[in-house]
């Protein structure tokens, strides 16, 4: 899951970078509002994480546009404690949800969690596909009960294609999902993490179609 964060405050913005990065997203940081506009008309991401008070470009202007443009990605508000105002508004210009600072990054985590869920349609919080069952919120994952112990990306990788499974993802989707800027894999990277994927957990599990990408089928 991609998610930029649009931050002006460097403490927070690299707070919140770090902190859903450890979280296991693939995160970009800009700092403007003009920046964020850009990015998202240039980029694709699930989802922001909009500071209202920006520089440039405002905050309720950056949500403006992008609705405008027909965006559908979720938009989570980050308000200031004194400005009430700003939640009602934020939320009438089409952001999902919102978050008053001072802000408490395990409250985002989870609010991001739920936001996810919530746009690809599902309520339950657990992915369950045959033997094995995913728990986005624990990052855990279990075969017949039993946990199976995977690295950050490849937690990330089989999220993905769980959520989508039954519709191939092609490489470049995954990539962005899995990566940030400045954080560019290298050419075999995405193969290695399949590699990996399908060692810990059979070879039946994760079908590829050559030259198109990868499948988890229903
Ligand atoms: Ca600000």
């Amino acid at each position: 899951m991609r998610i930029l964060i649009a931050e002006d405050n460097p403490q927070l913005g690299e707070g919140l970078a770090v902190g859903l990065r450890q979280s296991g997203f693939a995160v970009d940081w800009v700092r403007d509002g003009q920046s964020a506009d850009l990015a998202l008309q240039t980029e694709a991401f699930d989802l922001l994480v909009l500071d209202l008070g920006l520089p440039q470009l405002s905050g309720m202007e950056v949500l403006n546009r992008a609705r405008s443009r027909g965006q559908t990605l979720s938009i989570l508000v980050l308000t200031a404690r004194d400005a009430t105002g700003d939640k009602v508004a934020g939320l009438d210009a089409g952001a999902d949800d919102y978050l008053v600072k001072p802000i408490d990054l395990d409250e985002l985590s989870a609010r991001i969690r739920a936001l996810a869920r919530r746009s690809v349609g599902r309520a339950a919080p657990l992915l369950v596909h045959g033997e094995f069952a995913l728990d986005p919120a624990a990052r855990r994952l279990t075969r017949c009960g039993a946990p199976v112990e995977l690295s950050t990306r490849e937690f990330s990788l089989l999220q993905l294609l769980l959520e989508n499974s039954g519709r191939v993802l092609t490489r470049t989707e995954l990539e962005q999902s899995l990566y940030g800027w400045g954080d560019e894999p290298g050419s075999n990277a995405l193969d290695v993490h399949i590699h990996h994927l399908r060692r810990k957990l059979g070879s039946e599990l994760i079908r590829t179609l050559r030259g198109v990408g990868f499948t988890i089928p229903k």
